[in-house]
């Protein structure tokens, strides 16, 4: 196994719960094994803002823990990684990127693509956008007009307290109908009902973790008392959390991240826990390069994600991506058909973006 890492200027400074990044620091891991090699996309950040995992850490726990696990104990295939590294708590950006990397060796071994393996049903998916906190309201305008000029299907606004219903407000009056949702990052708290509720009017497809990640209760409190459908995402870090969730009433949309869940593979099972509860989901995003990206898009192409996901094209990110850019075609991300993830870096970038690079054997796998 490699882990390398890779930093990437970003087109332009990124705002968000994640900090303001100006470049992405990413970490991939590459399983090499005779047959053939396998990528994945770590995608804590530098900071622990969105979660606790971030990428130093996560780094530290695959070379000291994980792969260590994973050379002294038996296995034959990625879908037993999970209850290998089960022993370790948490940590399940790191676990993904592990798991990613050897499930793309396994599927471009055998020569089935990510999106046939996991059950997808599409050959693109629709795109939306995710724009941060904005300078001013004419600055987020002008955000969204371009976004919209470029063919994006779905914006989706930051909000916290103090930026909220204006600009939703002058979103709403400029663009009409466009389908528009709205990302807290659990930044309000239940005594902001009254405020949450006044989101109402403007018939968004979903507010986004609004509460606290572990407060499950208050947001099956505010679910009652809002008519914005709630959608979560920091919430849900299982599909058994899903189920909950979606049991105690805390949600009626989930977000889906790989990263977050621990992997594609409990992915597809959050995924298929909402399908049987009648529940859409849409596929998020963590600033990936195009190696996670592909991996997302095979994801969404599932049949349950019905809304569109923070799917953007590479060049909303970077000015030059790891991997052939994804390119916006009328709205929609084209679903890689390759085997594995379906992309690979391209060497000349790899070289040039890589900034650390080890080498962890795995005797006894
Ligand atoms: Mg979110």
């Amino acid at each position: 196994m490699e882990l390398r890492r890779v930093r990437l200027p970003l087109v332009d400074p990124f705002a968000s719960s994640l900090g303001v990044e100006t470049e992405r620091l990413a970490l991939l891991v590459r399983a090499v094994t005779p047959a053939a090699e396998g990528w994945g996309e770590c995608v804590a950040a530098t900071e622990p803002l969105y979660s606790s995992e971030h990428l130093e850490g996560a780094e530290d726990v695959i070379r000291r823990f994980l792969l260590p696990m994973l050379a002294s104990r038996p296995w034959s295939s990625a879908g037993e990684l999970a209850s290998v590294l089960a022993p370790v708590k948490g940590h399940r950006m790191a676990k993904a990127a592990v798991e990613t990397a050897v499930l793309d060796a396994e599927l471009r071994a055998s020569g089935m693509s990510l999106a046939a393996h996991l059950g997808a049903v599409r050959r693109r998916v629709a795109s939306g956008v995710a724009v941060g906190i904005a300078s001013s309201l004419d600055a987020l305008v002008d955000q969204v007009a371009a976004h919209l000029d470029a063919g994006y299907l779905r914006v989706k606004l930051k909000i916290r307290p103090g930026w909220d219903l204006e600009p939703v407000r002058a979103v709403r009056e400029r663009f009409g109908d466009v389908a528009l949702q709205v990302d807290a990052n659990s930044s309000y708290t239940l005594a902001d009902t009254r405020m949450l509720a006044a989101l109402d009017p403007f018939d968004l497809l979903l507010v986004e973790q609004p509460l606290a990640e572990d407060d499950l209760r208050g947001h099956a409190e505010l679910a009652r008392r809002i008519r914005t459908p709630v959608c979560l995402d920091e919430s849900v870090t299982s599909a058994r959390v899903a189920a909950t969730a979606i049991a105690l009433g805390a949600c009626s949309v989930v977000n889906v991240k790989a990263g977050r869940v621990g992997g594609y593979l409990e992915a597809r099972r959050v995924h298929d826990v909402c399908v049987a509860n009648g529940v859409p989901v849409w596929c998020g995003g963590m600033l990936e390069t195009g190696i996670g990206r592909a991996a997302n898009v095979a994801l969404a192409a599932l049949p349950g994600f019905t809304l569109p996901g923070d799917l953007s094209a590479s060049e909303r990110y970077f000015p030059t991506d790891l991997t052939p850019p994804f390119v916006l075609d009328d709205g929609h991300l084209r679903v890689p058909e390759g085997a594995g993830i379906g992309v690979d870096p391209l060497a000349e970038v790899l070289r040039e973006v890589t900034v650390s690079s080890e080498w962890v054997p795995l005797r006894g796998a």
